[in-house]
């Protein structure tokens, strides 16, 4: 049997800030809270990799 990951594969990307979020959601409060001032924040999906 898998051991489950703790985090999901994809992780998502401020395209403001580079900063990395595990869920969009994350990424989405994320984007309110530190800059609410940008309209449409880009996400981008990254996919992790354990040996980087
Ligand atoms: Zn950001």
């Amino acid at each position: 049997m898998f051991v489950t990951e703790r985090w999901p594969e994809t992780a998502y990307e401020c395209g403001s800030c580079e900063a990395l979020f595990d869920t969009a959601q994350e990424h989405a409060l994320h984007c309110w809270d530190d800059h609410p001032w940008v309209p449409n924040p880009e996400q981008v999906r990254r996919r992790r990799h354990a040996d980087e």
